[in-house]
């Protein structure tokens, strides 16, 4: 898939609307459209890599300020409890081919 054609990629540059939770220099966080748990969080990096794999070898930097954000949104909207996934190839589950990790909780942080 090429950027042309990427939801993802979409999202990033405002051509799709997406609900926006945080950003950093390399990442965007917003809500997945179909919330599996009370918190689901998707955490993109804005380069078009298609896996964690592709994004982790060849981009470091991008993969640290990935995890870097998703730490910050897991601390932000969660009482600590959390997985932090990144489906990686068909078979594992993956259905959009930009890199994305899926913060999940059961656990959302109460207002106090
Ligand atoms: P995957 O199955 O690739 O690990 O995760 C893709 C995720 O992207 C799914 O949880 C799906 O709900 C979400 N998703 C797909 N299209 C859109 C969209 O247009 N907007 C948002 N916010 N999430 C999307
Ligand atoms: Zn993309």
């Amino acid at each position: 898939m090429t950027t042309e054609n990427c939801i993802f990629c979409k999202i990033i540059s405002g051509e799709i609307p997406a609900k926006l939770v945080a950003e950093s220099e390399h990442a965007i966080a917003f809500n997945d459209i179909s919330p599996q748990q009370p918190v689901h969080v998707l955490i993109v990096p804005r380069v078009h890599k298609e896996n964690v794999t592709e994004l982790a070898l060849a981009n470091p930097v991008e993969m640290q300020d990935v995890m870097r954000l998703g730490a910050q949104v897991a601390q932000m909207l969660t009482e600590g409890s959390h997985r932090f996934t990144f489906n990686t190839g068909v078979e594992a589950g993956q259905s959009v081919f930009h890199v994305h990790g899926h913060i999940t909780s059961r656990t959302p942080k109460v207002a106090v």
